[in-house]
């Protein structure tokens, strides 16, 4: 059976952090907040890979009140859930993300993005699709508040229910 899940994710945009997306450590003045890396690009390819297998969400499974995972890299914790998917029998078939933010802009990195999510996947490049785009000066990414990333996987689960 195929199934798909859908992946969001927020985080803060503050000074003296890196912005990392999809694994790629993007130059920028500004970087994202949080308990791990903050990598929102790839917390919601995360979610979208747990949605899929019907394994709950990023928060259940690396709470940010866990020690083991402040300043984790976020493509170790999408490693740690591609093989809770295999485990179980379930084949990632695709991921598309888009990362939304005001600035920098991401068209150059989008490519190592992609290479980054699909190496830790274990998946060929044209499985996965990272884009980007902005909050055209609107809300909170339009005024470089924070950035957000959606993600939607399609994951093949065993037998034939
Ligand atoms: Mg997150």
């Amino acid at each position: 059976m195929i199934a798909t899940g859908i992946g969001w994710d927020v985080h803060r945009l503050v000074s003296g952090r890196p912005l990392v997306l999809g694994g790629v450590t993007v130059p920028s003045e500004l970087g994202l907040e949080g308990h791990s890396d903050a990598d929102v690009l790839t917390h919601a390819v995360i979610d979208a890979l747990l949605g899929a297998a019907g394994l709950g969400d990023v928060g259940e499974h690396f709470p940010d009140t866990d020690e083991r995972w402040r300043g984790a890299d976020s493509l170790e914790l999408l490693r740690h859930v591609d093989a809770q998917l295999a485990e179980r029998g379930c084949a990632v078939v695709n991921v598309d993300a888009t990362v939304i933010l005001e600035q920098p802009k991401l068209g150059e990195h989008k490519a190592a993005m992609r290479d980054a999510l699909a190496g830790a996947l274990e998946l060929s490049p044209e499985r996965v699709n990272v884009k980007a785009t902005r909050g055209e000066g609107m809300g909170f990414i339009g005024r470089v508040e924070g950035a957000a990333a959606l993600a939607i996987a399609t994951v093949e689960l065993p037998g034939a229910g």
